[in-house]
């Protein structure tokens, strides 16, 4: 577990709620527990912010964005500069930031390291680069006018992430929008509030005014709900579970219409063609599905393999499932983590019950591992019909399902035949194939030959109910602005 020093430091500052740039304790008094998923231990207590607390946040956010304030006036290059400074400080900190998100999520430690702190910096930096490069145009339009066009700050920002990747969510969402020049309101989940405090600090640290970042930990029927519902809060932007998503939306529209960006679930296929290269293709399969102990919205948890090989590559991810090392978040040996919750464990595990019970051949794992924390085998299934519940609902678990198919049509239509639409992939050495299938698609991302190469740099969200909007890339930032077109009448005089 993590070394007192580090508790030590940990107790300090990051426990509070971080309104106007101070610490405070949430108006009811009501603090609730944080744990240790590896161990099922708990860290500490952290102060609760419900819809009270909202209403501060609220009031400091909205004084920060009020016109002629520092935020408004400060320069965009500026802005940036500050942003610059934020992916400094977590550079600086990144064992630190790493350790406690592992402790708190059960990551284990080096992926961590390398792929979230990466991330989270990559993508502050990214933004920060933007800040003064966010140009309108000027219009030709008819008549004699000058138009043009300016893309302004939307205004308050809520922004409601989840516990699977809480550093990386935190950067996704403050940097695009404080690079388009917002105040935000953001909102760690309940389970995984502390590096997320922790960013509270450095913002402090790099120096942007009080009120422009506000960090409220709580929990999603209260804070999460007050946020979605205020009328002073122009937009929220959501990562979490399609269930939520709808509510959130709905509570925008019963309130102020504020803008709404989501990115929801996915149930995402793999398509394998008896032509790709095996060794990758079931490598990046079982990477693709167990990365995160399968708690990813991006999880390609509907495997396609075409007939002449599926029997083969069920052998062969079966055989890589079984050495996957599941164990301590801190064994640098260590591939898998614990789930996040007692609730999450039960709920996986419920779902590998439907699987087998439904007939779907349960080819390895399926049950808990270990007495103390939330783990759970590395499970695969064979012989998955596409109507089975674990073909269609998203487990958010180390599980993997494979399906057979015949046809490229067939599959085309299997693949598509779901609500969501986050992600999809193919493995084909084909490059017609590949691109048949890239573009039937109906995702958000495609990968060929890969998976999970995400980069701060390619925009990222889904269709049908896996989203509304798009994250990262140039796409992600238009989320934040509201575009104005100046129009001014051209009074030629003869002198
Ligand atoms: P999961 O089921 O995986 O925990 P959720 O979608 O419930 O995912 O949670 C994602 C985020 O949404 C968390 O920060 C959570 O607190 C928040 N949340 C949950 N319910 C609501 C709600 N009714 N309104 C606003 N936010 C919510």
């Amino acid at each position: 577990s993590l070394p007192s020093f580090l508790l030590t430091k940990t107790l300090h500052f990051l426990l509070q709620i971080f309104i106007n740039n101070e610490w405070q304790d949430s108006v009811s008094g009501k603090v609730f527990p944080v744990y240790n998923p590896a161990t099922g231990e708990q860290i500490c207590e952290v102060q609760e912010a419900e819809k009270a607390d909202v209403d501060k946040a609220v009031q400091a956010a909205r004084l920060a964005f009020s016109l002629g304030s520092v935020w408004r006036r400060m320069d965009a290059s500026e802005r940036g500069r500050l942003l610059s400074k934020l992916a400094d400080l977590v550079e600086r900190d990144s064992i630190y930031l790493a350790t406690i998100e592992s402790l708190n999520s059960g990551k284990p430690f080096l992926p961590t390291l390398f792929v979230d702190l990466q991330g989270t910096i990559k993508t502050l930096r990214y933004f920060a680069g933007y800040a003064d490069k966010i140009h309108g145009t000027s219009i030709p339009m008819d008549g004699e006018y000058l138009t043009f066009t300016r893309y302004e700050p939307i205004g308050v920002c809520g922004q409601i992430i989840p516990w699977n990747f809480p550093l990386m969510m935190t950067a996704w969402k403050l940097g695009p929008a404080l690079a388009c020049g917002n105040t935000v309101i953001l909102k760690p989940a309940e389970q995984t509030p502390l590096t997320c405090l922790y960013i509270a600090a450095l913002v402090k640290e790099a120096g942007f005014p009080p009120g422009v970042i506000n960090i409220l930990p709580g929990f999603g029927p209260t804070a999460g709900a007050a946020i979605a519902s205020h009328m002073g809060i122009d937009k929220v932007a959501f990562t979490g579970s399609t269930e939520v998503g709808k509510l959130i939306q709905e509570a925008a529209g019963k309130s102020n219409l504020k803008r709404v960006t989501l990115e929801l679930g996915g149930k995402n296929p793999n398509i394998i063609f008896a032509d790709a290269d095996l060794d990758l293709a079931v490598e990046q399969a079982h990477q693709g599905v167990f990365f995160n102990a399968g708690q990813c919205c991006t999880a390609g948890s509907r495997i396609y393999v075409e007939e002449p090989i599926y029997d083969e590559f069920v052998r062969r991810s079966v055989e890589r499932a079984k050495r996957r090392i599941v164990g301590s978040p801190f064994d640098p040996t260590t591939e898998q983590g614990p789930q996040i919750s007692r609730e999450q464990q039960n709920r996986v595990l419920e779902f590998i019950q439907s699987g087998i019970s439904e007939g779907a051949k349960l080819e390895c794992g399926g049950k808990a591992l270990g007495l103390k924390g939330f783990f759970i085998e590395p499970t695969v299934f064979s012989n998955v019909k596409d109507d089975m519940r674990i073909a269609k609902e998203e487990i958010f678990g180390p599980v993997q399902q494979i399906m057979k198919f015949k046809t490229i049509d067939e599959v085309i239509e299997r693949a598509n035949n779901t609500d969501y639409g986050l992600v999809g992939a193919v493995f084909t050495t084909d490059i017609n194939k590949a691109m048949t299938i890239s573009t039937a698609m109906q995702a958000g991302t495609v990968w060929i030959n890969c998976f999970n190469a995400l980069s701060t740099q390619c925009p990222f969200g889904g269709y049908k109910m896996s989203g509304n909007g798009r994250e990262l890339g140039e796409s992600g930032l238009k989320e934040y602005s509201e575009v104005k077109t100046i129009t001014m009448k051209l009074v030629a005089k003869n002198s």
